[in-house]
């Protein structure tokens, strides 16, 4: 299925649906471009509220990319280990600026992680902070932005050019969330803003308004985070707020939003699970998106309730993103489905054989959505399996229900149980409403029987104390007979990823390892 179609909107978006950039593109340059006077970041990481304009933005970024030409070359990676702030945000465009490669690295990540993508990516410069410089230790040499930018002189009328580089011109080399196995460089072109343009922008009901401000909890060392929110909120010039949030409370998260004036806010589904546990309602939003993980139907109600909007699901990845969003401003909301593809991505469901079908398939996307990857760093044999002649194979199992899409799972959690194939996103999404449920995984559990059975892992509410078989007659009488959770553990947390997404595969491995 195509996109919506019909933009003038999206810089490079025609009006059939295709991209067409000019040869020279530039993302600093495109995030950038604004009026000096108009306000381009809230930081709120320091307690007081500062306003940074994009005037002042252009010349912070001009005094770091001045301090990186004389130490990289264009095409050399420079990672970026900084949290949500103004100089996370200077590091990436001055990167890209002097056409260099970013390599978002994340705060919380400790030394091993830190050094397998650091001795992937081939970086030996990192943008940071004094924090970050201790913990790099000697894997790469640190280069302080705030030092940088109190030894500059200020204000410069000479502005440095942008380097000449291309769509296609490799910009930001960013890793995936290592969900289902090691995570993957994703090596994306100076395209991939363009891209998620119009998905950032359906996915806040036409993000843009008088008033709009953006923010979200996610750092900015993810997708999420850099391409979801900092840089389309630059380059659809909406302020976007940088506060620190060391630890998810629902207390803060209100704090900020009030502070910053947010509006617009993308909340990855464990945030706002966190906010539904605490019963913490928030006031003056005018959209919230969320995706990265199923939403489930039962937030989607909660989030009407509770925030005064009805959150719009989006669906993509790191390797191609922003691909499916709903758009509660432009069509109907269909609660369990992540919504309609977005203008400039064709999205298809695939049968095995890679012909678009009606039925469960392979979810696709076709070559030349702009915010596709160039390929995985250094995995020349990942990335030929991720291709499909013209097709970027996403990994996730979709059927289309009446335009829309439903996620049904991740490929490799698709349950196959007496013949049926189960997806655990609709029985997680059907426990969640228990109201003695707090979180639940739920996976394929070997059987010689029946192949797999279904196992859900269950997190209870405190309080709560329902049986094994209440929680299955409840999913029986609710979805149907086979696919009800054979067996139900309680456990008292879920494994997790850095980024809040349950680790389905060490659930699996503990149910497997059951069987022996
Ligand atoms: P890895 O590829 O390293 O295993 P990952 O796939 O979790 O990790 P990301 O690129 O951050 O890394 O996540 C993309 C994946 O998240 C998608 O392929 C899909 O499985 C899941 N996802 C994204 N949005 C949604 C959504 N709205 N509903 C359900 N799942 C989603
Ligand atoms: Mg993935």
């Amino acid at each position: 299925m195509s996109g919506v179609g019909g933009h003038t909107l999206y810089p490079g978006l025609r009006t059939d649906g295709g991209w067409q950039f000019p040869s020279c593109l530039n993302m600093a340059a495109q995030a950038l471009d604004h009026p000096d006077e108009q306000l381009a970041l809230i930081d709120l990481t320091t307690g007081a509220r500062r306003d940074i304009r994009y005037g002042e933005l252009r010349q912070m970024v001009d005094a770091v990319a001045r301090d990186l030409m004389q130490r990289v070359q264009p095409g050399d990676r420079v990672g970026v280990l900084l949290s949500q702030s103004v100089d996370c945000a200077v590091a990436h465009l001055a990167i890209w600026k002097i056409g260099a490669i970013s390599v978002p690295l994340f705060k919380l990540f400790q030394h091993d992680a830190l050094a397998s993508r650091i001795g992937d990516a081939g970086v030996e410069l990192v943008l940071t902070d004094g924090g970050g410089a201790a913990q790099l230790g000697s894997l790469a040499q640190p280069l302080l932005v705030a030092d940088i930018l109190s030894a500059s002189a200020g204000h410069s009328d000479h502005l440095l050019p942008y380097a000449e580089t291309t769509p296609e011109t490799p910009a930001v080399l960013i890793y995936t969330s290592g969900t289902t196995g090691s995570a993957k460089g994703a090596l994306h072109g100076h395209r991939v803003l363009s891209g998620h343009l119009p998905g950032v922008a359906i996915s806040h009901d036409h993000l843009g308004q008088p008033g709009d401000c953006l923010w979200t909890p996610a750092d900015w060392a993810w997708i999420g985070g850099l391409f979801d929110v900092l840089m389309p909120g630059l380059a659809l010039g909406v302020p976007v707020v940088a506060a620190r949030l060391d630890k998810f409370t629902p207390e803060a998260c209100a704090d900020i939003i009030r502070q910053g004036d947010v509006r617009n806010v993308f909340f990855p589904p464990t945030a706002l699970r966190l906010l539904k546990a605490a019963g913490q309602g928030l006031d003056g939003l005018r959209s919230v998106a969320s995706g990265g993980e199923p939403l489930g139907a039962e937030m989607l109600a909660w989030g009407q309730r509770h925030l005064g909007v009805t959150i719009n699901e989006f669906y993509g990845q790191t390797e191609c993103n922003m691909t499916v969003s709903s758009c509660v401003a432009d069509f109907p909301v269909r609660p369990g489905c992540i919504g309609r593809p977005v203008p400039g991505c064709t999205v298809e469901v695939l049968d095995d054989t890679g012909i678009p079908t009606k039925d469960e398939g392979d979810v696709a996307v076709r070559r030349g959505a702009a915010s596709m990857m160039l390929e995985y760093w250094n995995r020349p044999d990942a990335t030929a399996e991720k291709f499909h002649d013209d097709w970027l194979i996403t990994g996730d199992r979709g059927i289309w229900e009446g335009g829309y899409l439903r996620f049904v799972g991740r490929e490799d959690d698709v349950i196959t149980s007496a013949g049926y194939r189960i997806g655990p996103a609709e029985i997680e999404d059907c426990l969640m409403t228990h109201p003695a449920v707090a979180t639940v995984g739920v996976v394929g559990k070997p059987d010689a029987l029946r192949t797999e059975i279904v196992k859900a892992y269950v997190v209870l509410k405190p309080g709560h104390s329902p049986s094994e078989k209440d929680l299955q007659d409840y999913v029986k009488s609710r979805l149907a007979k086979y696919s009800y959770p054979r067996e139900v553990e309680f456990l008292n947390a879920l494994p997790m990823t850095v980024t809040g997404k349950v680790i389905r595969k060490e659930l699996k491995a503990r149910a497997a390892g059951e069987v022996q």
